[in-house]
């Protein structure tokens, strides 16, 4: 399975980089590193200001947020700033960002702003600046933090984006067309689950009935993918899509087979299954009945099993 390219905040199990000289200890990240190429970076280190060191905070100052270290007065908003753009602009393409929550340098929406540098109350909370400039950045691309990683359904929603848009970036690296329609083919039902219009207008571009050269088509079809894939797939559709493939073995299974499974949906439907266990046995039914095009569906399994079984903890589940 191809690796996707990960920028991931160096104090999340990495590095002790942390103001006070710690690491966070982070389960998923450690998980994640035989499955991803994953980019390390500490935006503070990267600013000279060395662990242990005072730490950082945003504060409002009129109408702006600016990056304040008290302890030392110094005013880091635009050595933060530059920093975040020569770092972004220097990055190989990329698959997502899992970045640490509450930071004022990393943080994606939920660091504290003071409204002075000491003894002041907090005034809201928003995104860090080095996460910000992420956000503004890559508005499309998968970028979540260590903390909201431990929900089971949005650490699936991440996985199977960053899978998903690796497997793109090797089919477009490709610069064949082969490549491309097989990785739209092996990606229909996930897109019928996420996006039924984004589906039919990637197949009508991956079509190709002008007969464009690659590199025109990809420009069209590689945006409209990551812009299928920003938000989770809802259960409606995601039950339309368990349906679609009960389909393909409807005239071949008992009454009870059909009834288990339909049991089954019921529970998804209701909130009381998870639908890894529908796609359990619809996978041992392609097994059965040698169904190639649905196995190579990547519905059945976005991103590697190992990565399915880590609970909301991190760890692993028994
Ligand atoms: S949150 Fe970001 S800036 Fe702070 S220690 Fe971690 S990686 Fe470094």
């Amino acid at each position: 399975m191809v690796k996707p390219r990960i920028v991931v905040s160096k104090c999340l199990g990495l590095e002790h980089c942390r103001y006070d000289g710690s690491i966070i200890p982070e389960p998923i990240v450690v998980a994640l590193q035989q499955y991803v190429e994953l980019i390390p970076v500490c935006p503070e280190m990267e600013l000279g200001l060395g662990t242990p060191r005072p730490p950082v905070r945003l504060v409002r100052i009129g109408k702006e947020i600016r990056l304040i270290q008290p302890a030392t007065s110094r005013d880091l908003t635009e050595a933060m700033q530059n920093f975040a753009e020569s770092f972004l602009d220097s990055l190989p393409p990329v698959d997502g960002f899992i970045l640490k929550n509450r930071s004022p340098s990393c943080g994606i929406k939920d660091a504290k702003i003071y409204a002075g540098p000491e003894d002041a109350p907090t005034v809201g909370i928003g995104p860090g600046l080095f996460g910000g400039a992420v956000r503004a950045r890559f508005p499309d691309l998968p970028v979540e933090d260590e903390g909201r990683l431990t929900n089971k359904a949005i650490r699936e929603h991440f996985f199977t984006a960053v899978f998903s848009l690796a497997r793109l970036r090797e089919a477009a690296s490709s610069g064949e067309m082969r490549a491309l329609v097989e990785f739209h083919t092996r990606h229909k039902f996930l897109l019928m689950a996420y996006n039924q219009a984004r589906l039919r207008e990637l197949g009508r571009i991956v079509a190709n009935s002008h007969r464009y050269p690659f590199s025109r088509v990809l420009a069209e079809y590689a945006p409209r993918f990551r812009a299928a894939l920003v938000r989770p797939p809802r259960r409606p559709a995601v039950i339309n899509v368990l349906m679609h493939a009960l389909g393909y073995f409807s005239d071949r299974l008992t009454p009870a087979e059909k009834g288990y499974f339909l049991d089954l949906l019921t529970a998804y439907r209701e909130g009381r299954h998870p639908v890894s266990t529908l796609i359990g046995v619809l996978r041992a039914w392609m097994l059965r009945f040698e169904e190639p095009y649905l196995s190579a569906q990547v519905f059945f399994s976005p991103f590697p099993e190992a990565l399915v079984s880590l609970s909301d903890s991190g760890r692993r589940e028994p």
